[in-house]
């Protein structure tokens, strides 16, 4: 059976592209009737955020990508958190230690300093040479040390990626790198192979950094006798041609982005085409749709670059294509922010915005009309395109108040043109200006009309009227 994992490290933080490896993740397990794990590597405990595993887990489910095994849920692999797991990682590091394919390393800080001062560009296995003996006495004398893997001088190594095809390393390149901490914590490049066994890991989906060091976690597979992983490496999210869209820009999180007004459903399935093609020129795709049409083929072996003016896009066919309710519901909180305690028909004006907004954010910029009103400039009334002017607007502003209290406003309004010989847009805008004192409103005088009721949209134009004949 496949299975997959999603291995975020509690950063307090979900970057869009760490979702995305999630989502292929998820859509890979999907597709094959397989699982999606989540486990969470929180072996660096300096990088320890409180609170930050309730936010993967929150943005997963936000996101739509129910996960089968790992933290809360549990499963039969757990515990699914590393800082949990800290004997597992001692008791297969002993074994590599028994197997000689790895040794324990007493060097210091200093030493390791000098070191590289001197041109050394990696570990100089100067620990590998100690004898069983003095290991077992310093180790006995109390002094700290580190397990470190113990990599072939010479040599390659050739294994097969997904997307990238074969890679082979020189392992003349690869260093001894440590597996276990003087903290008698795993690092990475420990706890990854072991526990993508232990859990019965099928296809490793990560992000392509960890490309060139596979070699190494391939060694540890074969030396504790265990089989590789299908090795599947991720491009990587860029902000431009040179460099990825990183935290450091403000908003590269997934809740950044929700907190901007997009929904969850529509950056999903934005990302999931950025990097991989559904070779069927679909844009809008729903979970399920993805889940069916995913396959490793489709993904790319170059990275992507992030555009949200085309996520916006995507998001407004989802904002469109909401019930009426659900998009009330949605716009609430932002009312409550940009334009609260107006006396207008806050439904109404949601059935206004529904198709003019793209992401529930642009919500502030559609509503700032409300507080046109009042002290507007009456220059608003020139219009270019539609040539009307102050004194137009003040020969016509009676006539639009009673075309207002009409039965049908609209008709009222046409034969006022036609009786004036005028254009009818000439007249609407006059009498939208009249009411709103904005030159853009969602919709027209009659929807504004409809917005504000009757009532307050002929005191609007008594204001205006008396105001133009100041
Ligand atoms: N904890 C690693 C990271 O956040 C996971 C890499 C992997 O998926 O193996 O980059």
């Amino acid at each position: 059976m496949v299975r997959t994992r999603f291995a975020p490290s509690p950063t307090g933080y979900l970057h869009i592209g760490g979702l995305r490896t999630a989502l292929y993740a998820y859509l890979f397990a999907k597709k094959n009737n397989g699982k999606f794990i989540l486990r969470i590597e929180d072996t660096d405990r300096t990088r320890e955020v409180k609170g930050a595993v309730d936010i993967i887990i929150s943005a997963l489910e936000k996101a739509g990508m129910h996960y089968d095994e790992g933290p809360i849920v549990g499963g039969d692999c757990g515990p699914y958190v590393q800082s949990e797991r800290k004997q597992i990682y001692l008791e297969y590091a002993q074994k590599l230690l028994e197997s000689g394919d790895a040794y324990c390393c007493f060097c210091t800080k200093e030493r390791l300093e000098t070191m590289h001062e001197n041109g050394a560009t990696k570990y100089d296995k100067h620990c590998l040479h100690l004898s069983k003996a003095e290991v077992q006495a310093r180790i006995a004398a109390g002094e700290p040390y580190v397990i470190r893997q113990n990599i072939p001088e010479t040599g390659t190594s050739t294994y097969h990626d997904e997307v990238f095809g074969d890679i082979t390393v020189d392992f003349k390149d690869l260093e001894d790198n440590i597996l276990i901490k003087s903290d008698g914590m795993p690092t990475y490049n420990f706890a990854n192979v072991i526990d993508d066994h232990l859990m019965g890991i099928t296809h490793c989906i990560r992000g392509v950094e960890y490309l060139m060091s596979t070699p190494k976690y391939n060694l540890l597979y074969d030396a504790l006798g265990w089989e590789r992983p299908v090795y599947i490496h991720l491009q990587p999210i860029m902000r431009d041609a040179q460099h990825k869209l990183s935290k450091r820009d403000g908003d590269a999180g997934f809740e950044d982005f929700l907190n901007k007004g997009f929904l969850p459903h529509a950056i999903v399935n934005y990302i999931a085409l950025l990097g991989w093609n559904p070779k069927n020129d679909r844009e809008k795709m729903s979970m399920a749709e993805l889940i069916e049409s995913f396959s490793i083929d489709g993904l790319q072996k170059s990275s992507s670059i992030f555009d949200e003016t085309k996520m916006r896009w995507l998001n407004s066919l989802y904002v469109k294509e909401m019930s009426a309710d659900d998009f009330h519901k949605a716009a609430l909180p932002y009312y409550e922010k940009y334009c609260p305690d107006k006396n207008i028909d806050y439904r109404y004006l949601s059935e206004l915005l529904q198709t003019r907004v793209e992401i529930l954010t642009d919500i502030k910029e559609r509503a700032a009309f409300l507080d046109a009103f009042d002290d507007f400039d009456l220059d608003l009334f020139v219009n270019k395109k539609w040539k009307t002017t102050v004194d137009m607007a003040r020969e016509l502003i009676d006539d639009c108040i009673e075309c207002t209290k009409a039965d049908d406003m609209n008709a009222a309004l046409e034969s006022l043109a036609e009786k004036r010989g005028i254009k009818k847009g000439q007249v609407l805008w006059i009498h939208r200006i009249a009411l709103t004192g904005a030159a853009a409103t969602p919709g027209g005088g009659a929807e504004m009309v409809k917005l504000f009721g009757r009532d307050e949209a002929l005191r609007r134009m008594t204001v205006v009227k008396a105001r133009l004949e100041k």
